[in-house]
């Protein structure tokens, strides 16, 4: 059976990875202490595919995580931590008075110094939902499609943070996205940046379904004006955090080895023996490392890209 078309251009796709699904469910288990095998059913594999076209990479079948799955993750104190580098990025774009819808909300962080009456947030998740109403926002348990559905008046700002790798259906998140903000307004997504080098890194879970869905690379945002009714404003590629210098020394210290020792490059999820002692030793060389890593210019850019449109 053929794969279906891209879901953002409707070219045909390229399969780039199988990834058995019982590699996932193993490294779920060993990093997160999460049993995921029910989120995947009957599956045995998920193929990653890579529209040539328009640079959108997802996962077919695609996977979404159940509640039960992410109410497992906010037992990890640092999931809903993050207070994003790219909330500062989108306040350069925001105006007194905007009227702010955020998708994805979460407990509304981003609107902090922004008046909370001309903010709404869209979330899910119930804790999430008491988080942001403690701090006197607005906020409805709906999701972005059916929100435009209810033909609301049209938006300053639209930002979704973190959102789109998370939902099964990218094309109609963006459409929605975009047909609630008013023309001239603002249209703001920020995703974990598929250019980035924990991309290339292996066993990097929460990427992966049932987490994630689906990739972003910098080459996607700039092709999204040719599929929505948007212009570019900016893309803005964070630098790496402090935080992550030891993920990243690790990384390539890592594909350092298995280049010296003539290994064929890893899979995306490996639950190998050998992996295991390279990626120990590897933490020991990459500790050393990191602390070299001084200067932002030594640096690689980072986990986070933020695309900022127009709305024609
Ligand atoms: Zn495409």
């Amino acid at each position: 059976m053929d794969d279906p078309p891209c879901l953002i251009c409707h070219s045909a796709r390229q399969r780039i990875h199988t990834i058995p699904v019982a590699d996932l469910v193993v490294q779920y288990r060993r990093q997160l202490g999460l049993e995921v095998a029910a989120e995947f059913g009957n599956l045995r594999h998920l193929q990653i595919a890579r529209c040539p076209r328009c640079d959108f990479i997802s996962f077919v079948p695609s996977v979404i995580g159940t509640e039960q799955f992410y109410d497992g993750l906010q037992g990890h104190a640092w999931y809903y931590l993050a207070d994003k580098a790219e909330f500062a990025t989108a306040r350069r774009f925001l105006r007194p008075g905007n009227r702010v819808l955020d998708v994805g909300c979460g407990s509304g962080a981003f609107a902090q110094g922004h008046p909370v009456e001309n903010y709404l947030g869209l979330e899910y998740t119930a804790g999430a939902i008491a988080m942001a109403e403690a701090r006197g926002l607005s906020v409805r348990r709906q999701g972005v499609e059916a929100y435009a559905a209810s033909r609301p008046e049209p938006h300053d700002m639209v930002c979704a943070f973190q959102v789109l790798e998370h939902v099964a259906d990218q094309r109609a998140f963006i459409a929605a996205c975009t047909e609630v903000c008013r023309p001239g307004g603002r249209v703001i997504f920020s995703t974990p940046n598929a250019d980035c080098f924990a991309n290339a890194a292996c066993n990097l879970v929460l990427n992966f379904p049932p987490h994630h869905t689906a990739w972003f690379s910098r080459r996607f945002w700039l092709g999204l004006p040719g599929y929505f009714p948007l212009r570019l404003v900016e893309i803005i590629e964070e630098p790496l955090e402090p935080v992550h210098l030891p993920f990243y020394a690790n990384t390539l210290v890592q594909a350092s080895l298995e280049k010296w020792l003539g290994l064929r490059s890893p899979a995306p999820i490996d639950v190998s023996l050998r992996h295991r002692i390279l990626a120990k030793f590897s933490r020991g060389l990459g500790g050393i490392l990191a602390r070299g890593l001084v200067d932002e210019r030594l640096r690689p850019k980072g986990q986070a890209i933020t695309a900022v449109y127009e709305r024609c």
